[in-house]
């Protein structure tokens, strides 16, 4: 006999690592609960006596520390071991957590001990840690309307419902038009040149949309707009006029008819830059960019300049390259040469296959998981002077597959620890690959240092077999990069939690370690040594080494093109363009169209009534991020190359200062400033226009 009401909840255990192997759905919801009523009761007691000094930041993360913590224990089980019962709790509660986090975000009388904090005596005798984390906290509060009055706060208010609304209509309307668009083949020439998945694929899509008996071998096949029947279509499918088909549906998704997102743009804009100029910016641009890094407008668009200059010749030249290609006369290529944009990605993958005859397939052997993982941490040892030890049974895991490490400092301390969960598990857990907090590094009130542990999550096949895991060179990738994602979370040493690892890092920094970490992928001591044929033990051949670096760069001043195209245009729209008569949206697209495509966009190309990025999604006046953090990452990596990737002294002595700065002070400094420390300058644009085979004439 049992008696259920004297044990534990376990999510409201909170000294140590979480006991996931006790943890349910039934749980979730009682300890959230109580977890939000008791962080309620405490912030009206804070509330009432806020003082102007530092003790109120601590009691604030005192307080929010553990709903925060059972919250991500959640969320984490949410990716990792969903089930009905566990996303049916979790919604149950949601809508709680985050009212109570905006009431803690949006407190007017904690907002006022901020400013008080700000501008008071205490002010001098803070360092600059604590310093940065108030200023963010006043300035995150000032951005959420705090500091408007009557008439304008009511309608900073308003704007934010409608933008909100008019971004999940904006959404919608794509997914909406996306699935009322597909084209059914029944003629096995139609899809000539599609291989086995795809047409396995297109089948099963088929058979969902009424068609029982369709096969892959037999059809029908059904291609939709959906990307990865769409692209796969682009990429193989021989019939040129049904690429021309596809490729004018794409873009012409969401712009006409019930679906139409042209009106929703230019409301978005209006309301956007409406929003900012009550926010005290003359442009969203300048409101996006005022939690960023990046300095200013005028700063990404010269560092985009560069890399227009630095690739458009590049970008021009592989199209000559698809002319040429296409004048041979393979099947489904425009034989006059006569290159059209529903052309580029089929020639792009003919001329690939022509180059780099390797399959991912064909690496797979020579990268078993373990061996990868020692090579790795070999790597971490050599640049970071830290040992990674393996420790399963020391902690619960949520599935037997979960290995957990520790991580010892030169001297053999403890400093962190981390969870790897490598396999593919589709019934319950999500794809993808991420990196995450389980607990924050953080200095206790009795002065004892609470170490941080991370979450690492990869999609990899599983062992078959007695055979370990074989990666795919991609998934090698992967792994590094969620690694610098972990290694920026555990090797901090800021002791304050709002900025102590990954926290309070300007959002277009985060991916500065990660794909920092991706380049020793490439670097062939590092490569070499992490890869062990499965069966007979050789390494890597050198010629696959070599196709696999050349591969890197396969049509990168393309590529490089196009990210600029979107990073341009949205900057634009975001920051000059005022919506009126003189002209619209379509006129701003063609005419930075004409300066960052090789091949003009069709005169009713719509392809930005698609754009959820910066329409219905966070990169708004932000799609930039993407080539600013490659930019960061790169020239961190020829911090290396300059030293001397051969000598092990020299890259010993780079990784400790990278381990000082970009590691340790997460988000405790500005990142300008961490980046400047590390390389002793401003960043360029050289590395990363060498490595990708765009060096400027
Ligand atoms: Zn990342």
């Amino acid at each position: 006999m049992q008696d259920g009401s004297a044990q534990q909840n376990p999510l409201l255990e909170q000294d140590g690592l979480p006991p996931f192997e006790r943890i349910q759905a039934e749980h979730v919801v009682p300890a959230i609960k109580d977890l939000i009523a008791r962080l309620e009761t405490g912030l009206t007691l804070l509330e009432k006596d806020a003082r102007p000094d530092w003790s109120t930041l601590e009691r604030l993360t005192d307080l929010g520390e553990p709903l925060g913590f059972a919250w991500g224990v959640v969320n984490h089980l949410m990716g990792v071991r969903n089930s009905p019962e566990l996303r049916k709790a979790h919604s149950e509660v949601q809508g709680d957590v985050v009212m109570i986090s905006m009431r803690a975000a949006q407190s007017e009388p904690l907002y006022a001990a901020l400013s008080a904090l700000r501008n008071g005596p205490a002010w001098a005798a803070l360092d600059a840690a604590q310093q940065r984390t108030v200023d963010k906290k006043i300035l995150e509060a000032r951005l959420s309307g705090m500091e408007l009055k009557g008439a304008q706060r009511d309608r900073f208010n308003t704007i934010e419902q409608e933008l909100s609304e008019l971004e999940t209509r904006f959404g919608n309307n794509v997914l909406d038009a996306t699935k009322a668009w597909s084209m059914e083949l029944t003629d096995k020439a139609d899809v000539a040149g599609l291989p086995p998945s795809v047409l396995g694929m297109a089948a099963q899509a088929a058979r969902g949309a009424g068609k029982p008996d369709a096969t892959p071998e037999n059809g029908p096949w059904r291609i939709t707009l959906d990307v990865p029947s769409f692209s796969a279509f682009m990429r193989n499918a021989h019939r040129r006029d049904l690429r021309e088909k596809i490729y004018r549906a794409f873009i012409a998704r969401a712009a006409s008819g019930e679906t139409d997102n042209t009106p929703l743009m230019e409301k978005i804009l209006a309301l956007r830059t409406e929003k900012a100029r009550l926010l005290g910016f003359d442009t969203f641009a300048r409101l996006s960019l005022a939690t960023k890094m990046a300095p200013g407008v005028d700063g990404v668009e010269k560092l985009l300049e560069e890399l227009l200059r630095a690739s458009r010749a590049s970008a021009e030249k592989d199209l000559e390259e698809l002319r040429a290609l296409a004048r041979k006369g393979i099947p489904g290529a425009p034989a006059d040469g006569n290159v059209a944009l529903w052309d580029v990605e089929f020639l792009s993958e003919r001329l690939r296959e022509e180059r780099f005859n390797f399959t991912e397939e064909e690496l797979r052997p020579y990268f078993p998981l373990p061996r990868v993982l020692d090579g790795l941490f070999a790597l971490a040892e050599r640049l970071f002077d830290v040992k990674v030890l393996r420790a399963d049974g020391q902690a619960p895991v949520w599935h037997k597959d979960v290995m957990f490490f520790l991580i010892q400092d030169g001297d053999g301390n403890q400093i962190a620890s981390f969870y790897l969960d490598p396999y593919s598990r589709p019934e319950n857990k999500r794809g993808g690959a991420w990196a995450d907090e389980c607990v924050a590094r953080r200095t206790l009130a009795d002065g004892k240092v609470r170490l941080p542990v991370a979450y690492l999550a990869c999609n990899q096949s599983a062992p078959v077999g007695n055979q370990p895991s074989l990666m795919t060179f991609r998934e090698v990738e992967t792994l590094f990069h969620e690694f610098g994602h972990g290694l920026q979370h555990m090797l901090t040493t800021v002791g304050y939690a709002d900025v102590s690892g990954l926290r309070g890092i300007e959002w277009d920094a985060v991916e500065l370690p990660s794909q920092f970490m991706e380049n020793w992928c490439y670097h062939p001591e590092t490569l070499m040594e992490m890869s062990r044929h499965v069966d007979t033990g050789a390494q890597l051949p050198k010629p696959l080494f070599e196709k696999l670096k050349a591969a890197r760069t396969f049509r990168a001043g393309s590529m490089m093109l196009r990210q600029i195209y979107f990073a341009r245009l949205d900057l634009e729209l975001h920051h000059r363009f005022q919506p009126g008569p003189e002209q619209t949206i379509v006129d701003v697209q063609r005419r930075i169209a004409a300066h960052t495509t090789v091949l003009p966009p069709l005169a009713e190309d719509r392809f930005l009534c698609g754009f959820t990025h910066i329409f219905a999604g966070g990169y708004a006046a932000g799609y930039y991020s993407y080539k600013w953090a490659e930019v960061l990452s790169a020239d961190a990596f020829s911090a290396f190359e300059e030293a001397g990737l051969g000598d092990p002294r020299t890259v010993k002595a780079t990784g400790r200062r990278f381990r000082d700065t970009v590691l340790a002070l997460g988000g405790s400094v500005h990142p300008l400033e961490v980046f400047t420390t590390f390389r002793g300058r401003s960043p360029t644009t050289e590395a990363l226009l060498r490595h990708s085979g765009l060096v400027t004439g």
